[in-house]
């Protein structure tokens, strides 16, 4: 069986701002295990639970109940091995500004007790492309620096598991694409990798796996080819040339004529093809002159996931 990163179950979280507030249940008895050595997909709707779950695996927030094993050390056994073994890049950007990369870099290397001989922050500077303002305070640097930053402070205790709480929420497409290739390199080199996005294209891009939550309950969690397949009804749309006759379109496959002429063909992916279609059309003796298809991609199925709960 393939060895676990993190191991959450039963995992609850309950705000209680004041007194005479209800009290917010923010996670609801969440069940999770997140595989070595993956790209994993956090996502879930503004609200969901994301990053009070992400919190508790970094130890910045606790737990109301429920356990939590991070590389095997239960984080109520061993807080500190749990800790060492995962570093997190907050969504919030929260760093003393008169500090440079470097000193920052120290201070928290000095933190999670990193002896100077096993120090790399000129290493990672150098990957987050920060070489040239290690001596710059923090104040100067620029938001997309500064999320580098975030990045970088993360990973000076060389964590097993890196976790990013919505690391391109905002930001630009060049530093987006650094952020990308850091976080392939660092999976490449074996890092397990947890990510919060609100873009799901990104995660379907990323991600192995998903899981999506909403309300502080776990919906779904699959492979992200799984998650894809599961709707995997696609349409093609046909524009006739002129008004097409009657046809009899393949089995398991709904035809819709629409107002404006065209032939709406609903099938599935697994059991018809696109060319089954065509093949029809042509043979009722229609002229086509136009084709589209539409496909289900996973902001479909966070949708129908998430829609209406
Ligand atoms: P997400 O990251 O998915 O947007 P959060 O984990 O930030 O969601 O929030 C989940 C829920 O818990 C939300 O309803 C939020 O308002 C609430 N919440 C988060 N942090 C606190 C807090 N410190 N005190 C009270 N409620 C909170
Ligand atoms: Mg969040």
């Amino acid at each position: 069986m393939d060895r676990q990163a993190i191991e959450i179950k039963g995992l609850k979280k309950t705000y209680q701002a004041s007194k005479n507030e209800p009290p917010k249940h923010a996670l609801k008895g969440v069940d999770l295990s997140i595989p070595e050595g993956s790209i994993f997909g956090l996502l879930g709707p503004n609200g969901a639970g994301k990053s009070t779950l992400i919190n508790i695996l970094a130890g910045l927030v606790r737990k109301t109940e429920g356990q939590v094993t991070i590389w095997g050390f239960d984080q109520d056994v061993n807080p500190r091995q749990s800790r060492a073994a995962i570093g997190v890049m907050p969504q919030e950007i929260n760093m003393d500004p008169f500090f440079t990369p470097r000193a920052l870099l120290e201070l928290q290397a000095g933190l999670y007790g990193v002896p100077k001989s096993e120090r790399w922050s000129d290493e990672i500077l150098e990957l987050v492309g920060l070489s040239d303002k290690a001596e710059s305070y923090a104040r100067h640097l620029s938001g997309g620096m500064k999320r580098r930053l975030l990045l970088a402070k993360a990973l000076v205790h060389k964590p097993r598991i890196l976790v990013l709480d919505e690391p391109t929420a905002g930001v630009d497409i060049e530093l987006r694409n650094m952020l990308w290739r850091n976080v392939r390199k660092l999976n490449d080199r074996g890092m397990t990798i947890i990510l919060t996005t609100h873009y799901l294209e990104e995660a379907q891009q990323m991600c192995d796996e998903i899981a999506i939550i909403n309300h502080g309950e776990l919906i779904i969690r699959d492979k992200t080819s799984v998650l894809l397949e599961r709707i995997d009804t696609k349409t093609l749309l046909i524009t006739p040339q002129g008004s097409a006759p009657d046809i009899t379109p393949p089995q398991g496959v709904q035809l819709t004529r629409r107002a404006n002429g065209q032939l709406a063909f609903d099938y599935r992916r697994g059991t018809t093809s696109a060319d089954a279609i065509l093949d029809a059309v042509r043979a009722a003796g229609i002229s086509i002159s136009d084709v589209e298809t539409t496909q289900a991609d996973l902001e479909d199925v966070f949708m129908d996931l998430t829609s209406g709960r």
